[in-house]
């Protein structure tokens, strides 16, 4: 099926030399230098961040590049290829709220590092993203990231500042500048992926564990559903509060404390009888935990058919459970499998996004097709493909020669 829309990642020098030369016109002066940061897609564990939990994504080799320069002078100025709007400000001007809009991403890096920073230190910034924007597959942490370790680089002083500081960082652009509710998985794979690995990421002891793929012969086949649902934003917050409730009436920390075995108890029921849908939500986390922690194993053995029940079961879970999907995503999940798919599932936060599929590498084209041909019949708007490789962390781009 040659009329498919495939999202393909950018070529590295590419960009750089277009970039470079887009700051020299825009600023009238070079960049200090290209950095790029990755988006990323979730294998498993989804919604259990927040939840102090298991999850698995990986480094997409779709990447957001930003040219930085460092002013002296407490200026930012920030322009993205991908919007009209730019902004131009000043560093003690950056808080909640402000600068509003896409900036946001950028200058909450800045006020996140705050007084790490000497006085007076001011930026450049143009971006230019190659992640698909609002499609789950996290275009905002890889702006934010994108600067973030930028900054990084050109401020000495923040040399040693770990991954996972930097990530903290970029956390709360997002949260708090940005005014958008994350909980720290996207961040934490743009800057601490490891190349051709997924990444486990245990939210309760922030640590991560690189995980190899083990499947050359499959791929993970990600379908940008291109819907952006407006409930989106206020379901997650009510997820959210529905686990914190659900996890005080249970008396654990977080949910990740809640031994599978004792989801049949009465007692537990009991507990979560005055959460609205408590047992449901609560049996997605803990069931997804486990889902997890069993692919990881599913992938140290090799068992490509394992992987996809997992990744299939995770689904159901977030569709009857959790109630975070939507009918664009079961119309993927359905067509993919129904075309051959190991396993496929929603990932991201649900309501819209992105699904994936885990298909044998031959079967790629076909299953693309079916999906498309599935949400043709439906109606539904024309969906776009990318090709999940795992691929590297964020970083700067080897300096090329000027002139
Ligand atoms: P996702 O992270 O899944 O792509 P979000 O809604 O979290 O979706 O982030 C998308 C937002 O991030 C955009 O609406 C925009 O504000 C900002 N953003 C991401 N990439 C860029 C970019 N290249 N240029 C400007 N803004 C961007
Ligand atoms: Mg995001």
């Amino acid at each position: 099926m040659s009329n498919l829309t495939w999202l393909e990642p950018a070529d590295d020098d590419t960009v750089a030399e277009t970039l470079d030369q887009s700051f020299r016109r825009r600023f009238g002066v070079a960049p200090d230098g290209v950095w790029a940061a990755p988006g990323r897609v979730n294998l498993i564990g989804e919604h259990t961040d927040y939840n102090g939990g298991f999850a698995l994504p990986l480094a997409l080799p779709h990447r957001t590049y930003a040219a930085v320069r460092v002013r002296g002078d407490g200026v930012l100025r920030i322009a993205s290829a991908q919007q009209p709007s730019s902004w131009q400000g000043r560093v003690e001007e950056v808080g909640p709220g402000r600068p509003e809009g896409w900036p946001a991403y950028v200058a909450g890096v800045v006020w996140a590092l705050g007084d790490r920073l000497p006085d007076g230190l001011g930026l450049d910034v143009l971006v230019d993203g190659h992640v698909p924007l609002g499609a789950g597959l996290s275009s905002s942490a890889a702006l934010s990231c994108s600067v973030g370790v930028a900054v990084r680089d050109l401020v000495r002083g923040l040399a040693g500042l770990s991954d996972a500081d930097l990530a903290a960082a970029c956390v709360r652009a997002e949260n708090e500048v940005a005014g958008a509710a994350t909980g720290g998985m996207d961040q934490t794979v743009s800057l601490r992926a490891v190349d051709e690995h997924l990444l486990l990421i245990d939210a309760r002891e922030h640590s991560v564990l690189p995980v190899a793929w083990t499947l050359p012969g499959h791929e993970v086949l990600v379908v940008d559903t291109r819907a952006h649902h407006s409930l989106a934003d206020g379901q997650y917050a009510a997820r959210r509060h529905a686990c914190e409730s659900a996890a005080t009436a249970l008396g654990v920390g977080s949910l990740r404390e809640l031994d599978p075995g004792r989801l049949e108890d009465a007692d537990v029921r009991r507990a979560l009888a005055d959460v609205p849908d408590g047992m449901a939500r609560v049996r997605h986390v803990v069931t997804e935990n486990g889902r997890v922690l069993d692919l990881v194993g599913a992938l140290q053995e090799q068992d490509a058919v394992l992987v996809g029940s997992l990744m299939t079961g995770s689904h159901e879970s977030l569709r009857d459970d959790y109630e975070v999907s939507c009918r664009e995503l079961d119309v993927a999940v359905t067509a993919a499998l129904g075309a051959g798919a190991l396993g496929a599932r929603m990932t991201g936060g649900g309501f819209g996004g992105s699904a994936i599929a885990l298909v044998d590498r031959e079967d790629v084209e076909l299953v693309a097709g079916a999906v498309a041909e599935a949400f043709a019949d439906e109606g539904l708007t024309e969906p776009h493909f990318l090709e999940a490789a795992p691929s590297r962390p964020a970083g700067r781009l080897g300096p090329r020669p000027t002139g």
